[in-house]
């Protein structure tokens, strides 16, 4: 474990968090939301410093980033706890749990992490991921800080769910971020997710404006976050604060952990690929096998340029510098 970076001492023994939005104010003795940020003795302590959990070299495409090193394999690493709680989540026995509760946890140091990175030949960097990379703050600025040094890419792949200073501090070090997008609605953030949509925008917003390469991953969850009209608000919104060359996936639900509504349908999801098109450059579908939606095409001309099976990845219509072989136009 190791003493966070942000919190506040309050009267009676409490704290408060200032890592992400929720600050949570802990006894002593108790864990915040995440889980994974204990007050012992009135100071608060990462729990999961150093904790590993998975380790894996996977294709970059698997984050998901498809405009960021294509056809590329990244070191990802990942520790236990969350500090959202979506009833739909995929990693929920590594996401809602403690330390504590875990027995399958590895100690690693951020030279460990690096030193696999860097060993492996052609692995452009390392990914936070897995887990939420927010509650394992200190360790993965450390770890970033290194890598960085040793010219590795850092991938955050996040809820967006943390608060501005800790996001500043961690920015400089972070080359991509892959960031879900749960829904457009604060409802939805309440009652599906226990967290707030402001926020991530705000998140979405800074990333943006820092000309950091960004991602977003939007899953569609029928009768939750599908409807036509708040999908077309989240659309403009996308295009006007961030760009319409902003990468967007819309990924298929299938049912899992607390959610047992039906899958997506693959008609609904064309339905919203073609409204998302209609506004953004670069859209994607995810855990699906469509004809539409897996290979990219060049805006300006139309020509194929990435060709994609799986995490299989042609690169032929494309040049070192991401321009389209075509007609010229810069695409990555
Ligand atoms: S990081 Fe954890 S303890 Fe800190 S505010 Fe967020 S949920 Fe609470």
């Amino acid at each position: 474990m190791k003493k966070s970076q942000y919190f506040k001492k309050l009267n009676n023994e409490k704290i408060q968090c200032q890592l992400c939005p929720h600050n949570c104010i802990i006894n002593k003795g108790k864990n915040g939301i995440c889980r994974v940020r204990k007050n012992i003795s009135s100071e608060l302590y990462s729990m999961n410093y150093g904790k590993v959990c998975s380790l894996h070299f996977d294709p970059i495409e698997k984050k998901p980033l498809y405009h960021f090193y294509p056809g590329r394999t990244i070191f990802s690493v990942g520790s236990v706890g969350c500090n959202l709680r979506c009833k739909f989540c995929q990693n929920w026995e590594i996401s809602q749990t403690s330390v504590e509760d875990y027995p399958y946890l590895t100690d690693y140091s951020p030279e460990d992490i690096v030193k696999l990175a860097t060993d492996e030949s052609g692995n452009i960097g390392i990914a936070y991921t897995y887990n939420e990379p927010t509650v394992w703050y200190e360790f993965m600025l450390e770890i970033a800080r290194l890598a960085k040094s040793k010219n590795l890419k850092n991938v955050m792949v996040t809820n967006a769910y943390i608060n501005p200073e800790p996001l500043e501090e961690l920015m400089p070090f972070i080359d991509a971020f892959s960031v879900d997008l749960k829904a457009f609605s604060e409802n939805f953030y309440k009652e599906i997710v226990s967290a707030q949509l402001e926020p991530v925008k705000n998140t979405l917003k800074s990333i943006n404006k820092k000309n950091k390469h960004l991602e977003i991953t939007n899953l569609i969850i029928p009768g939750l976050n599908d409807d036509e009209k708040v999908f077309k608000k989240m659309i403009n919104w996308i295009k006007d604060e961030l760009g319409v060359n902003t990468v967007l996936h819309l990924s298929r639900y299938y049912p899992t952990y607390k959610m047992t509504i039906e899958s997506t349908s693959v008609s609904k999801l064309i339905k919203l690929f073609k409204i998302a098109k209609e506004h953004l450059n670069f859209v994607y579908l995810g855990n699906v096998r469509t004809q539409e939606g897996q290979n990219t095409y060049c805006y300006k001309c139309g020509k194929l340029v990435i060709n994609r099976f799986g995490y299989t990845t042609d690169l032929s219509g494309i040049d070192d510098d991401g321009k389209c072989l075509h007609c010229g136009n810069k695409i990555l």
